[in-house]
């Protein structure tokens, strides 16, 4: 660790910990050493009902983390933490934060109270040379990652932090950003996407909600499209999705559910394929499509 990246780690370190030996903090640091590379996930999240559920969706993020090799820490991209640049949460404990309204006292009761990892915030900002990615002390876990990962690791004892999506800046720029992530993966870092690939709520049938599977006509012919894109690794087009007609503006209202998706996909190298996990529709107008990038 050079003097420049020590500093660094002293200012986000709260004072009482200023006095930490380096000792220490070499650890801290070595603690992303190399592993084989991770998969890649991007998980629909819907509603934040889902995280005390135990229903189709809950048991396929219980199932896929059966397929992963346990991981060091998690970095988060949620569609609930949008900000003008870009951000990781670098405290050491990350608030559950209940980012919504209207829903029973039992949903704002859950915590998940994994630790952060000031040292993988680091290790990001260092990461990426694209753009300068700020360290935030004042977010947290918003209900794009916990109401996921939550299904993913129970025990809440492997570190995570968050990532914003810089809400002023195209489709092709997170795609091209999350390519800077691509070096974690072998340090042991699960990188998911936390978002909705169709989500509209303005026109969502809730009267529907229970009824399995229930899609608008152009909600269906959107998520066929931006299925066989994924699967068959037509990204451009993915990314182009304001230009892929009526479906997807109606599916794609605003982008910050939809971004995750690219950030996942960039990661994705050429031995390795996508696949799908929980590709139903609710309410209409909400995919819960989820995909994981591994090893062909
Ligand atoms: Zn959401």
């Amino acid at each position: 660790m050079n003097r420049k990246d020590f500093l660094k780690t002293m200012a986000i370190l709260p004072i009482g910990a200023a006095a930490m030996k380096l000792s220490s903090l070499k650890t801290a640091v070595d603690t992303f050493g190399p592993t084989e590379r991770m998969p890649v996930l991007f998980l629909g999240h819907g509603n934040p009902m889902n995280a005390l559920a135990d229903n189709n969706f809950t048991q396929g993020f219980q199932q896929v983390a059966k397929t992963l090799p346990k991981p060091r820490a998690i970095l988060c991209i949620s569609a609930h933490w949008e900000t003008k640049g870009t951000f990781v949460t670098a405290m050491q404990k990350p608030p559950t934060i209940h980012d919504f309204g209207g829903f029973p006292q039992a949903l704002f009761d859950v915590q998940y109270p994994a630790p952060g990892s000031p040292e993988l915030a680091l290790e990001t900002q260092k990461l990426i040379t694209s753009t300068s990615v700020g360290l935030d002390n004042s977010w947290g876990l918003d209900h794009g990652c916990w109401t996921v990962v939550k299904f993913l690791y129970p025990n809440a004892d492997i570190p995570v932090i968050e990532m914003s999506i810089d809400y002023t800046q195209p489709a092709s720029y997170h795609y091209e950003l999350g390519k800077e992530l691509a070096a974690l993966r072998r340090k042991g870092v699960l990188i998911v996407g936390s978002g909705n690939t169709v989500h509209n709520l303005r026109l969502a049938a809730w009267d529907k909600m229970m009824v399995p599977g229930y899609a608008f006509e152009w909600a269906h012919i959107a998520n066929e499209k931006m299925k066989s894109m994924i699967l068959n690794n037509d990204h451009k087009s993915l990314i182009q999705f304001d230009k892929q007609g009526r479906e997807f503006e109606l599916a794609v209202p605003t982008p910050e559910h939809y971004l995750p998706l690219l950030y996942i996909l960039s990661l994705q190298e050429k031995d390795e394929k996508a696949t799908v996990f929980n590709d139903e529709l609710v309410a209409g107008s909400l995919n819960m499509m989820s995909v994981k990038i591994d090893k062909a």
